[in-house]
C-alpha cells in the first residue's frame, strides 16, 4: 500500500496531495511508477489498461520507442535555449498543413495558455470585451474562463479569487442550443469579441455536437463580427488530422492546441487566420510570451508524434471507438439498462443516466455514485478510466482487441456493481 502512505505523506507538502484537483481521487490515487503502451504501471506492483491516457495526450499509447529515441536524443543537445529551432518550424508547417483554419503558429506551454492568448487575440481584433462560452466546457483555469467549467470545476461555483470584473465579461450559454445563443447575440453582438467551443465537449464527459450546430455558430459569428474560437486541446489531433474543424467540416477563424501536439509534454498552441495572427508580439502589438515556448523537448515529441498520424491511423482509431462503444452497448443491453454511451472517433464515455445528453444540465443527471462504483470496480479489474463522470475516456493505438475484450468484460462486472449498490 506505497500508494495510500504517499498520498498521506503528499498531503502534507501538496494542497490535496496532488498537483491537479482531478487526480485526487477517494480514498487515494495510486502513484504512477511507470506507463508502456497501453498500461500505467503504480508503485504497488499493480497495472492498468489506461483509458486516461494522462486526460488525452498520449495517443500512441505510454512511451512510444519512436517519441523516447527522438527525444533522448534532443536532451543531449540541451533542453532549452531561448532562441529559436528549426524544428519549431517544421511542426508549425505540419500544423498548418493538416488543421484548416491554420495559417500561422504560436507555440506556448499549456492548454490554459493558449485559450487566454487565443481570446486576448480576438478582444484586440475586434475591439470588443466580452466572450461566449457554453455551460460546461473547460477551457483551462484562468480567469476569463473558469465560469461553469466542466472538468475538476464541473458543479463548484466559480473560484474565489476570480474578479467579476472580469467574468461578467464571460456569457454563457447552453451547448446545442440554437435559440438560447441567437437570443444572446441579439441582444449583445457589439460588445461580444469571441464565441469560444469545445467542438466536442470533453470535460463533461463527451457530448458532439448536433448535426449542422457548428455550421449554425460559424454562420452567426461570420454574420456579427464575432471570432469563432474552436478549442481543440482535446480534439486536436485526436479526431481527425486536422481535429474537429476537418471531421465536421467547419473552419473556425482561432483554434487551440495541447495535449497531443506535445506528445507527451508539456505543450500549447493557438493558429489562425495571418491576418490574426499577424498581431501577436513582435510582429503586432498584441503581448504574448513564455520562456519556455516552443520548448525543443516538446517540439521534438509533437514533430515525431505527428508523424504517425495520418488516414490510416485515424481510420484504425476509429475503428477500436466503435468496437468500445458497442461493445459497452451490448453490456448495457445485456443488463437490460438504457444509460447513455457517448463519444465519437477513439473517444467515449458511460453516462449513468436514461437522458440524452446533448448539454452540460442533461450530463449532471448522471448518478456520480453509481459511477464511483463502477470506476472502483474497473480498478480492481485493472482497468483504469478517468476518476470522474464528467470526463472523458480516451483510446491509443498502443490499445489491443484484447484490451478492449478485457476491458468490457470488466465493465460488465464493474456496470452490475453499480446496480446492486
Ligand atoms: N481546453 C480544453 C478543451 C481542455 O480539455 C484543457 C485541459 O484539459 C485545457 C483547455 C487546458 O489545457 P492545460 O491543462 O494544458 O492547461
Amino acid at each position: 500500500m506505497k500508494s495510500e502512505e504517499l498520498f498521506k505523506d503528499a498531503k502534507n507538502y501538496l494542497p490535496g496531495g496532488v498537483d491537479s484537483p482531478v487526480r485526487a481521487f477517494k480514498p487515494y490515487p495510486f502513484f504512477a511508477l511507470r506507463g508502456e503502451g497501453s498500461r500505467l504501471f503504480d508503485v504497488d506492483g499493480n497495472s492498468y489498461i489506461d483509458y486516461c491516457l494522462a486526460f488525452g495526450p498520449l495517443v500512441l499509447g505510454h512511451a512510444n520507442p519512436q517519441v523516447m529515441d527522438a527525444v533522448k536524443e534532443q536532451l543531449l543537445k540541451g533542453s532549452a535555449y531561448g532562441v529559436p529551432t528549426e524544428a519549431e518550424i517544421e511542426l508549425a508547417k505540419d500544423v498548418i498543413k493538416r488543421v484548416p483554419c491554420a495559417e500561422m503558429v504560436r507555440f506556448v506551454n499549456s492548454g490554459t495558455e493558449a485559450t487566454m492568448s487565443a481570446i486576448r487575440l480576438a478582444r484586440a481584433v475586434t475591439g470588443k470585451k466580452k466572450i461566449v462560452k457554453f455551460e460546461g466546457t473547460y477551457h483551462g483555469a484562468h480567469d476569463y474562463v473558469l465560469v461553469k467549467s466542466g472538468s475538476g470545476a464541473a458543479g463548484l461555483p466559480d473560484s474565489p479569487g476570480v474578479p467579476e470584473e472580469t467574468t461578467k465579461n464571460t456569457l454563457l450559454v447552453p451547448f446545442n442550443n440554437e435559440e438560447a445563443l441567437t437570443s444572446l447575440v441579439e441582444k449583445k453582438a457589439k460588445n461580444i469579441a469571441a464565441i469560444i467551443l469545445e467542438p466536442v465537449m470533453g470535460n463533461v464527459g463527451c457530448i458532439p455536437p448536433k448535426k449542422g450546430y457548428l455550421e449554425f455558430l460559424r454562420d452567426i459569428t461570420l454574420e456579427n463580427d464575432i471570432i469563432l474560437i474552436f478549442d481543440e486541446v482535446i480534439t486536436g489531433f485526436r479526431i481527425a488530422e486536422g481535429g474537429a474543424q476537418e471531421y465536421f467540416g467547419v473552419t473556425p477563424d482561432l483554434a487551440t492546441f495541447g495535449k497531443i501536439l506535445g506528445g507527451g509534454f508539456p505543450i500549447g498552441a493557438f493558429a489562425g487566420r495571418k491576418e490574426f495572427m499577424e498581431r501577436i508580439a513582435p510582429s503586432g502589438d498584441v503581448y504574448q510570451a513564455g520562456t519556455f515556448n516552443g520548448n525543443p523537448i516538446s517540439i521534438t515529441a509533437g514533430i515525431q508524434t505527428l508523424k504517425n498520424l495520418d488516414k490510416k491511423f485515424y481510420s484504425e482509431l476509429d475503428a477500436k471507438g466503435l468496437k468500445m462503444r458497442r461493445g459497452i452497448q451490448d453490456v448495457l443491453h445485456d443488463a437490460s439498462l438504457e444509460y447513455q454511451v457517448a463519444g465519437l472517433s477513439s473517444m467515449f464515455q458511460l453516462y449513468f443516466t436514461t437522458h440524452e445528453v446533448w448539454d452540460y444540465t442533461q450530463a449532471k443527471t448522471a448518478d456520480t455514485d453509481k459511477f464511483n462504483h463502477y470506476f472502483h470496480t474497473l480498478l480492481s479489474n485493472e482497468v483504469f478510466i478517468p476518476p470522474s463522470q464528467f470526463e472523458c475516456c480516451f483510446i491509443s493505438k498502443a490499445h489491443s482487441s484484447e484490451d478492449i475484450g478485457k476491458t468490457l468484460e470488466a465493465m460488465a462486472e464493474g456496470i452490475k456493481t453499480a446496480e446492486k449498490k
